[in-house]
């Protein structure tokens, strides 16, 4: 009989964390600055001229954001994981052109 109670905790076991393992995969987190950053990335990219926006949540982490015109954008992977030449470095430097007059 403990066997089966045992085995039944095992695999639920393994279930939740095949489950965690997969969703940290699928959403990389975000923080609130970094949204942000990509709102205005977006922004800029496509000419929106919106002003309000918000955070899209999984649970209690940040993992993308919806703009007021109706774009959304979920962060798929980590953006400190990909190559120094990396897509946020040019991203983060646009961001600073912008706002720097
Ligand atoms: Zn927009």
């Amino acid at each position: 009989m403990i066997e089966i109670i045992m085995a039944t905790l095992w695999a639920c076991f393994a279930a939740y964390a095949i489950w965690y393992f997969t969703m940290a995969k699928h959403y990389a987190p975000l923080t609130l600055t970094e949204a942000k950053i990509l709102w205005k990335i977006h922004k800029q990219n496509t000419g929106c001229s919106s002003k309000m926006w918000r955070e899209i949540r999984r649970g209690e982490k940040i993992v993308g954001f919806e703009c007021e015109c109706g774009y959304k954008h979920i962060q798929k992977r980590p953006i400190t994981a990909s190559a120094p030449t990396s897509k946020i470095q040019t991203q983060t430097y646009m961001y600073k052109k912008i706002h720097r007059h």
